[in-house]
């Protein structure tokens, strides 16, 4: 391992002041649950990290503030603290169970809301330092290989899935990200923060190198009812091989507006305007639900070894939609 240096920015504009004159050779850090790993594995090799935890409670980048117009989460904010704050666990469920199903105990009690968001791809061919498209090659291993975890929309010419929970739910509560660079604040609407492949293959989103994520807001959620449903390999500790963030608005027992987001399917969190449309103006009933399911798969192409994830898909939309109407969840006030 190269050595490297650790800087203790003394405010936000420092912060950015250190990734700027790093001129991309410095990175910064939330709980370095994703990138410490990666310096380890020779993945990524900054010489400065800049280090955002000393800048928490200062720069208000730690605090949630649930307000009567909006909800506003600071990009320090931990999983552990989002998915167990009571506001956002009765008023943004969708929020707080993705949050509270990322990964294990103890990295949601380091990682960060920004860095969840920030993190790399999980396809192996990449964490194995393959010389895939994420790497500055010019291939893409799962498209032919072993490629049971990855994209069955928005693929090529890289097949990874975007890794994050706290992603679809996001896009589907309508949130805004605070990116802060040395030209000062940019707002960006959630939907328009992931970025596919065929835009810039070697990243994830609109971020540039030296800027930070320093916080997400989203609008009151009056009438939401909402939740996040995640199917896993194996009990814990992984990321989604197919999930659905669902929130609907409601009026008495019709849906006014869905927001229905996929995650674990595409390289961004996969919003289904379709199933939306479908949806809006509808009481929930078995049938809808089926036809939900099915459109929410419209257009898939799977690759070779991973056709699996559509009945995956229609099935759990479908369950998910029925369990939430049926589970008397108060719509937020
Ligand atoms: C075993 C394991 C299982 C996991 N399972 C899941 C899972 O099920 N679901 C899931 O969603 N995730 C999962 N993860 C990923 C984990 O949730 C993330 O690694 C963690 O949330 C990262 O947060 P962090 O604050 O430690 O990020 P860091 O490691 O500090 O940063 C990650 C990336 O984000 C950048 N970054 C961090 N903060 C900012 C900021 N404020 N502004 C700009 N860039 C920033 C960093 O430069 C880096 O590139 C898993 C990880 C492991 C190791």
């Amino acid at each position: 391992m190269r050595p490297l240096a650790n800087v203790n920015p003394d405010s936000l504009a420092d912060a950015v002041e250190r990734l700027d004159s790093g001129g991309g050779r410095a990175a910064a850090v939330g709980g370095g649950r994703d990138l410490l790993g990666m310096i380890k594995d020779d993945l990524v090799s900054p010489d400065v990290l800049v280090n955002l935890r000393t800048l928490g409670a200062s720069e208000g980048l730690d605090t949630i503030v649930a307000g009567p117009t909006e909800l506003r989460v600071g990009g320090l904010v931990t999983l552990a603290r989002l998915g167990a704050h009571p506001e956002v666990a009765s008023r943004y469920r969708v929020l707080a169970e993705a949050a509270g199903s990322a990964a294990t105990p103890q990295i949601r009690n380091v990682g960060t809301l920004a860095g969840n968001l920030c993190q790399r791809p999980w396809c192996w061919y990449y964490r194995q330092k393959f010389p895939c498209y994420k790497h500055g090659g010019n291939r893409c291993f799962s498209r032919t290989g072993e490629n049971q975890f990855n994209a069955i929309f928005g693929g090529g010419p890289s097949y990874i899935v975007h890794p994050s929970d706290t992603a679809p739910a996001l896009v589907a509560l309508e949130a805004r990200f605070r990116l802060i660079g040395p030209g000062g604040e940019r707002v960006v609407p959630a939907g328009e923060f992931f970025t596919l492949p065929r835009v810039g293959v070697e990243r994830e989103n609109v971020l540039e190198p030296n800027e930070i994520l320093a916080g997400v807001t989203m609008p009151a959620a009056a009438g939401l009812r909402s939740t996040y449903a995640k199917v896993l390999d194996r009990e814990a500790w992984t990321h989604a091989v197919v999930s659905v963030a669902l929130a609907l608005r409601m009026e008495g027992d019709h849906i006014r507006r869905a927001d229905v987001v996929l995650g674990g399917v595409a390289p961004i969190p996969w919003r289904v305007a379709a199933v939306e449309e479908l949806l809006a103006g509808q009481p929930v009933t078995a049938a809808l639900a089926a036809e939900a399911g099915r459109l929410a798969v419209d257009g898939a192409r799977p690759l070779s070894k991973n056709r699996y994830k559509i009945p995956l898909v229609e099935n759990l939309v479908r369950r998910t939609l029925l369990s939430l109407a049926g589970s008397g969840q108060e719509p937020a006030p």
